[in-house]
């Protein structure tokens, strides 16, 4: 590999400030939000880039991946690099193909938004706004890039309704292989094919995702007494009609971590929802049925956004703030959460479930207190006798659809140029057993 070589080019290519050898540049861009998990954080470094490039455009992305493949340099790429889990780390070095910077916002039709892969998902929300009309989904690192969040991420505001990203939330595609040089552009059921799945398929360079009408949400926040007081509503404040966007529920524990809210009384369980306006009566008289009080209900996208990003893994991030090394989580889903929430909080000590409540099943993170790698294994085999779906935040293989991504990467990166280390065939994950699809 040529990594000198490939500099001169891509400085040719991008301009001076358009890839960089220098350190500081280097080791900034081979981290990700992978600290959440205290057994990655006690493996980094995992890898340190040899170059970073910013492509300013889709067109420039195709370039300078043509550019490495020519010199035989690994790929991994980057957005925000808020994955949680080391996925945007190089773990072989090679280029990090940093896309911050191709953030234009392309077209905004008739129920879908064109973006180049480096545009904040909440630049798509404010310019769908601007039109009447919403994401169907942004995660709660609202700041976090479009490609980032289809290679990375799962869901977020909005799930509730649409699911995962993967289920239909893309609309088309422009991607960029290593076989070929230049963009692809793929649809529907193609393109779902490149989603979270980390590029190791073909990067993402320009999406095409889907828009909802908009509609006039409020912000609502409430407290109750304890947090077995919210489970037993969730599912019906999950199912109000028109539905919520968010239904996020938080033990007193959890809620004290939080930033001060008057919304977010202290030492008491914490339901937040963004919900239709219209619905307002409805959930105020569930929240009172189960004893809970309405503490406030804001207006405006600011509120809605501002309660995204206390969703998902952010209380837990929260946690690990207010108590620095002490507490790792793993991704939940399923009924048990609520109707085996004891059972489930008793798997670890100082379990703590952060829940987002849906139509079908519960999700959540569940916290613990970090003790060993081992532990945190035997609490996985522990989880799924409960019947609780568990996901592994410590470890950054592909473990969604790994076999379908294998075959499709073997003819758009037969070289194993993307994203080096991340799709391996039949890995083993510790607690979860072998990936063979
Ligand atoms: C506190 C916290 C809260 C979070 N909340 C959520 C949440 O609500 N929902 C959720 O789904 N996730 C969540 N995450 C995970 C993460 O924030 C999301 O996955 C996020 O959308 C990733 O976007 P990013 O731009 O930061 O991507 P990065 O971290 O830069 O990259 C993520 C992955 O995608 C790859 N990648 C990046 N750009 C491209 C591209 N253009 N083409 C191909 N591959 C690419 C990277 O190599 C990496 O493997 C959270 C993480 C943290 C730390």
């Amino acid at each position: 590999m040529s990594v000198e070589e490939l500099h001169a080019e891509l400085v040719e290519l991008l301009g001076p400030r358009g890839a960089t050898l220098e350190l500081r540049a280097r080791e900034k861009a081979s981290v990700d939000g992978a600290k959440m998990s205290p057994i990655i954080t006690e493996q980094l470094p995992l890898g340190l880039a040899d170059i970073v490039a910013f492509p300013t455009s889709a067109d420039e992305i195709a370039a300078v991946v043509a550019a490495a493949v020519r010199h035989g340099v690994g790929i991994t790429p980057r957005g925000k690099g808020t994955g949680n889990y080391g996925q945007a780390i190089p773990l072989e070095g090679g280029l990090v193909l940093d896309m911050s910077k191709a953030r234009a916002i392309i077209e905004v039709g008739d129920g879908v938004i064109t973006a180049e892969a480096g545009t904040p998902m909440i630049a798509l929300e404010q310019a769908a706004r601007e039109t009447g009309q919403e994401l169907w989904m942004y995660p709660s690192t609202a700041q976090s890039s479009i490609g980032g969040f289809l290679a990375g991420g799962s869901g977020g505001t909005g799930s509730i309704v649409h699911g995962a990203n993967h289920q239909g939330f893309v609309a088309a595609l422009d991607v960029v292989h290593t076989a070929t040089e230049g963009l692809v552009h793929v649809e529907g059921e193609e393109a779902q094919l490149y989603v979270h799945n980390y590029g190791t398929a073909g990067i993402i360079a320009r999406a095409t995702v889907r828009l909802d009408p908009m509609r006039d949400w409020r912000a609502l926040y409430a407290s109750f007494n304890t947090f077995a007081d919210v489970l037993p509503i969730l599912k019906s404040v999950a199912l109000l009609e028109p539905s919520p966007r968010l239904v996020s529920a938080d033990l007193p524990e959890v809620s004290n971590a939080l930033p001060t809210d008057p919304a977010i009384p202290e030492d008491r369980a914490s339901l937040r929802v963004i919900l239709d306006v219209e619905t307002i009566d409805a959930a105020t008289a569930l929240i009172e049925s189960a004893g809970g009080r309405v503490e406030d209900v804001r207006e405006g996208p600011q509120a809605s956004v501002r309660l995204s990003t206390l969703s998902y893994n952010h209380p837990i991030e929260w946690l690990q703030k207010t108590s620095p090394g002490t507490y790792f989580h793993l991704e939940v889903g399923g009924d048990a959460l609520v109707d085996r929430i004891d059972e489930v909080h008793a798997v670890y000590p100082g379990g703590m479930l952060h829940i987002e409540g849906k139509i079908d099943r519960p999700i959540g993170m569940l916290a613990g207190v970090y003790e060993s790698p081992e532990q945190v294994y035997a609490g996985i085999e522990a989880l799924k006798e409960l019947g609780v779906g568990v996901h592994s935040p410590h470890q950054w293989f592909v473990d969604f659809e790994a076999a379908r991504t294998q075959q499709l990467a073997a003819s758009t990166d037969p070289r194993g140029l993307l994203n080096p280390g991340k799709l391996v065939a039949d890995a083993a994950v510790p607690g979860m057993g072998k990936l063979t699809s």
